[in-house]
């Protein structure tokens, strides 16, 4: 990759000895482009490599280095000699420690996107040793703290997609919920996402990024024993909708996917979960499908919803 590099650099030089044509000019500009942006991404996933096998980092070490910031890319801007203020592609995940959320972490960093992934508690997996992840460990209630990390993301990379996707689910009549889980249930389900996108939306506006909204089919029906969780999932169904026709004529796409039962750990809290059978609920991978095909459309097509049901209704408790 260095020689091919090198090379495009004396082929441009020579060009440009020449008193080459603006044509010419850009046109070798384009292809170092190309070179350095594939060279970018190979160097952190060696450096990756090498760290882990001398050893892995601890938890709590990692958890240190995040706390005192996100991780930073200048270590790898610098590694490219033409290119050090150009910002990569970046994507803002919330709930990226697990389920849906991880899975679309995959998805959009096999994509080619940096991910900054927000989650209180990271295993130390696959995802975790990705140069492109950036895991950001930080409880969504704490807003202040929350918009301090989205600003420093910000400045690092051109964030053009924020999938508020994290959530939780406190089940069972309403009368035996009390008020810590409610004002849970809206914060997390409901207020992150409008407050993130407040703050990322000039940004996304420049960028004419996208907004994906991991809301639910609860949204769409009457949920007894889940009346505050269906209430807050169509509350985010709403600003969804809202968003997407305040913000289509500055080329950003809103979308919301609804999903049905998905096999994931969001349903630690009640005393139900999915059935056994593999037609009655969807993988995660599986919504980070829809999100991959919101993104997959040209300028000008907006996906907006997308409903994903496994093909039978079944739970067990
Ligand atoms: P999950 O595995 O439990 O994931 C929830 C994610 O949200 C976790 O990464 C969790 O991170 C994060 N989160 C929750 N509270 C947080 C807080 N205070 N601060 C930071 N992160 C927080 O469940 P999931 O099914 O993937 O849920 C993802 C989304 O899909 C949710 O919005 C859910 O409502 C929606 N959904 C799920 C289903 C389903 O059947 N599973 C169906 C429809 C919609 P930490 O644990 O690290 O804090």
């Amino acid at each position: 990759m260095q020689d091919e590099t090198g090379k495009l650099k004396e082929d441009f030089n020579k060009e440009m000895d020449a008193a080459p044509s603006k044509e010419i000019i850009e046109e070798s500009i384009s292809e170092l482009k190309t070179v350095i942006k594939a060279d970018i991404k190979e160097v952190p996933v060696v450096k990756n490599k090498m760290e882990t096998q001398a050893g892995q980092k601890t938890k709590a070490e990692r958890k240190a280095q995040t706390r005192t910031g996100i991780k930073t890319q200048v270590e790898i801007k610098e590694k490219s000699e033409f290119n050090k203020n150009e910002k990569m592609d970046a994507a803002i995940v919330t709930g990226a420690s697990s389920g849906i959320g991880h899975a679309v972490s995959e998805r959009l960093g096999a994509l080619g996107y940096e991910v900054y992934g927000v989650g209180r508690e990271f295993a130390q997996d696959a995802l975790w040793n990705q140069a492109w992840f950036h895991p950001v460990v930080c409880d969504l209630l704490d807003t202040e703290k929350l918009c301090a990390y989205i600003k420093e993301a910000a400045a690092q990379s051109n964030i053009c997609i924020l999938v508020n996707n994290a959530g939780v689910g406190y089940y069972g009549l309403h009368e035996e919920l009390n008020p810590k889980k409610i004002r849970e249930l809206v914060r997390v389900n409901l207020e992150t996402p409008m407050i993130l996108t407040q703050q990322l939306l000039r940004q996304l506006k420049r960028q004419k990024g996208a907004v994906i909204n991991i809301v639910s089919v609860t949204a769409q029906q009457s949920n007894p024993h889940g009346c505050a969780y269906g209430a807050v999932k169509a509350g985010l169904a709403s600003f969804s909708r809202s968003l997407f026709d305040e913000a289509r004529k500055y080329g950003v796409k809103v979308a919301a996917v609804y999903p049905d039962m998905t096999k994931t750990n969001l349903y630690r809290n009640a005393d139900f979960r999915e059935g056994e059978e593999e037609d009655s609920y969807l993988l995660p991978e599986e919504v980070a499908d829809a999100v991959e095909f919101i993104l997959g459309q040209r300028d000008g097509v907006v996906v907006s919803e997308i409903t994903v049901r496994p093909q039978i209704h079944r739970i067990r408790r």
